[in-house]
């Protein structure tokens, strides 16, 4: 097991730059999520660790070794592709056994550490199919199989769930953050899912063209935004952002003025309220009010959009709370749970 550190990475496609600057450390045993919209450069960025693609510019080590410019079999990493990348030609046990067979483990040994792999994954009885009879959930294992059937240094895998399920994505999910406590390797996994980010990660680094907007723990990330990026990007339904200005204390934008002792300054504002720190509340009086525009039932909560003048905002109430659409409805934001952006620079304000 090992550190993953990047330092000044930077890719570049011809004349198009896909990373710049990228400054990374991923501690010993940690998992890391590398989360962001598509062509952010996530994918880019972990192949580089891989040794799939070279650097432009900058210094990738794992552990103590510099591996610019190192093979990828000399590496000592173990990935797992989107598609899994299984042979079909061979059976669950050679396509899991395939790393040790390169490796040069004798077949006695092989069958031995395939057969504590398959375990571990629940694949035991299918060692002898080849992969087009497996299920999609079945490949996804034997991928898992594949990389965790010996220890490496660390394992990378880029978006390994997103050809399941809604289901077996919860399930397989839960299984990844298993196997790796239990084995304690080093990880780097990439995905657009902002809850597979949240809840497998120690650490997350949401990316956004090319850029590290904010690395931490999802609680730090959730939290604490760093930007009106991150802001928006984590969080389902998302953050409520609404245009404004602070003076004197208070927020005011159509439909709202709202104080709280951190509105320092003055100027254009971003006000962020996530939809579960909001009470919906009786309109007189309220510091923001409007009219429902729509009510949603989601199971174990109602999600209801009042227009705040030419906002839509989302407070998330009970199941419980009765309300119609067209009523009027007061709100009532958590006042230690607001978040204030610069609007010109997008940056959180303390
Ligand atoms: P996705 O979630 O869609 O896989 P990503 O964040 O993983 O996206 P990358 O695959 O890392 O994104 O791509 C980052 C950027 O680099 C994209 O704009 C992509 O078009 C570009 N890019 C990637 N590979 C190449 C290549 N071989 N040649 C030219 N441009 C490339």
């Amino acid at each position: 097991m090992a550190s993953v550190t990047l330092k000044n990475v930077a890719k570049r496609f011809g004349h198009f730059t896909a990373l710049e600057e990228l400054n990374l450390s991923i501690g010993d045993g940690e998992f890391l999520v590398l989360l962001g919209p598509s062509g952010c450069g996530k994918t880019t960025t972990m192949r580089m660790v891989a040794g799939l693609e070279h650097p432009s510019g900058g210094e990738i080590r794992i552990g103590e070794r510099l591996v610019n410019d190192m093979q990828p079999k000399d590496r000592d990493v173990a990935m797992v592709f989107q598609n899994y990348g299984l042979y079909p030609h061979m059976s669950v046990e050679q396509n899991i056994g395939y790393p040790l067979k390169v490796r040069g483990i004798g077949k006695v040994d092989r069958a031995a550490k395939v057969r504590i792999a398959a375990e571990k994954v629940e694949l035991g009885p299918l060692l002898a199919r080849k992969p087009r009879q497996l299920s999609g959930g079945q490949r996804q294992r034997v991928a898992l199989a594949r990389v965790i059937v010996r220890t490496p240094q660390v394992f990378l895998m880029d978006e390994p769930l997103s050809n399941l399920d809604a289901k077996l994505r919860v399930t397989m999910r839960a299984e990844i953050k298993h196997l790796q406590h239990e084995l304690g390797v080093t990880t780097i996994y990439v995905t657009h899912d902002q809850i597979e980010a949240m809840t497998l990660a120690d650490r997350v680094a949401v990316m956004n063209q090319g850029r590290i907007q904010q690395l931490g723990t999802p609680e730090e990330i959730y939290d604490r935004p760093a930007n009106l990026f991150v802001a928006g990007f984590i969080g389902s339904p998302p953050m409520n952002l609404i245009d404004g200005n602070v003076s004197e204390g208070r927020f005011r934008a159509p439909g709202v003025s709202l104080s709280a002792p951190d509105f320092r300054g003055s100027g254009v504002r971003v006000l962020g309220i996530r939809p579960e720190d909001i009470e919906v509340v009786d309109p007189q009086g309220a510091e923001i009010a409007g009219s429902i525009y729509a009510v949603e039932l989601t199971g174990e909560s109602n999600l209801v959009t009042v227009m705040i003048g030419t906002n839509r905002v989302i407070a998330r109430a009970p199941r419980s709370w009765r309300g119609k659409i067209g009523e009027k409805a007061g709100l009532r934001p958590e006042s230690t749970r607001l978040h204030l952006f610069d609007r010109e620079t997008g940056m959180r304000i303390e």
